[in-house]
């Protein structure tokens, strides 16, 4: 089959094109257009400017990703879209744009659940068998997933507060680096100590799968005024934090992770696999602590290329290509969801929370 996908929860609008059959899919097009620029002056994501921008913007990105495909509106089997969770506003565009195609086609619509797009973007990029276990860690999100089917997920734990992108992004603040703060506090931690600070290890001492990264911060900002001379910070001191800072947040997720697969083993996979998507997927120190967790579990390491990782609309086609192999569908009565965890809402995927 053949889906088109929307994608507008947060500050990315984005279409694409896939087609094949759960496990053996091919990305036709893929169009994202970030929103970065219109949010950069206010230190986050406005909703009511994402919302608009995503409104003007989603007729655009549906044509781009058409064309793309070298397919029409009439080549396709089914139109999917995110319908949950995210800032609403975002989410109604998508929703209504995708009523408006499916009802002009005359083609089935499918919700599909933000975060199992990413969840299921493993299967999408590498065929994965279920079951595996998915670390999510984006700007908005972290937390672990068994994956075991399209619609089956168990969530083992996440975090109390921020997402570790947002720590990093909030650490570049603090240090007067560029946004977005991970690849600008990654690249300075490449000439820093991560040994003269020793930050604290949230939740370490705790049992559980659970992360907290607000204290970081903190701690982080108190280190800085005591390294601060005249308000003036050392380029040594700068990176010697970054450093800090992501050797702390790496060992956390690690040793998180090496829990996780702990509970993961017991469904006794066959296939072992530990997969990471979310923008902080990117940071290569974070990725090879995992990959080393995963190889002691003699488990699979897998982190999708980065355009795949963070937002896009090509998960959505690929996670509505699986409901729509599974005879699933909704009708025009399809919600949008500001809150929808994945695990609560029984076998069904996604759905429409009907
Ligand atoms: P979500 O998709 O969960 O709604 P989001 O759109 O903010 O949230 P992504 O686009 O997946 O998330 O990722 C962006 C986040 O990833 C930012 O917080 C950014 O700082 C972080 N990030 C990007 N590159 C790196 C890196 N190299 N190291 C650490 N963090 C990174
Ligand atoms: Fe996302």
């Amino acid at each position: 089959s053949i889906l088109l996908g929307l994608e507008s929860s947060c500050d990315d609008t984005a279409a694409a094109v896939v087609q094949g059959v759960p496990g053996k899919t091919r990305i036709l097009s893929s169009v994202v257009f970030g929103q970065a620029e219109l949010h950069a002056a206010f230190g986050g994501v406005v909703p009511e400017i994402a919302a608009r921008a995503h409104a003007e913007k989603l007729d655009t990105c549906v044509r781009m990703a058409l064309e793309q495909s070298g397919k029409r509106l009439s080549d396709l089997s089914a139109i999917a879209v995110t319908s949950g969770p995210g800032l609403i506003g975002g989410v109604l565009s998508g929703v209504m744009c995708a009523k408006g195609l499916a009802a002009g086609a005359g083609l089935p619509l499918i919700g599909v659940n933000h975060l199992a797009g990413h969840a299921l973007t493993p299967r999408l990029t590498d065929g994965a068998a279920f079951p595996y276990l998915m670390l999510l860690v984006s700007g908005g999100h972290c937390q672990f997933l068994i994956v075991r089917g399209p619609g089956e997920y168990r969530r083992l734990g996440g975090t109390i507060d921020d997402a570790p992108g947002e720590a990093f992004d909030k650490t570049a603040r603090l240090l007067a680096l560029p946004q977005p703060g991970g690849p600008s506090v990654e690249s300075e931690a490449r000439h820093g100590d991560p040994e003269r600070f020793r930050f604290p290890r949230p939740l370490l001492d705790r049992p559980g799968c659970d992360f907290s990264f607000s204290g970081l911060k903190t701690a982080l900002l108190r280190t800085r005024d005591g390294v601060m001379t005249d308000n003036r910070l050392k380029r040594r001191d700068r990176a010697d934090l970054c450093a800090g800072f992501q050797a702390a947040v790496a060992e956390v997720l690690a040793e998180k992770t090496r829990r996780a697969m702990t509970i993961y083993m017991n469904d006794k996979p066959a296939a072992p696999l530990l997969a990471v998507a979310g923008g902080v997927a990117a940071n290569r120190t974070i990725r090879a602590a995992l990959l080393e967790v995963a190889s002691e579990f003699d488990a699979a390491f897998l982190a999708p290329p980065l355009a795949l990782c963070t937002d896009n609309a090509a998960m959505i086609a690929y996670a509505g290509l699986e409901r729509f192999a599974a005879g699933e569908a909704d009708d025009m009565t399809l919600a949008a969801r500001p809150r929808w965890p994945l695990d609560r809402t029984s076998p069904a995927l996604l759905g429409s929370g009907k």
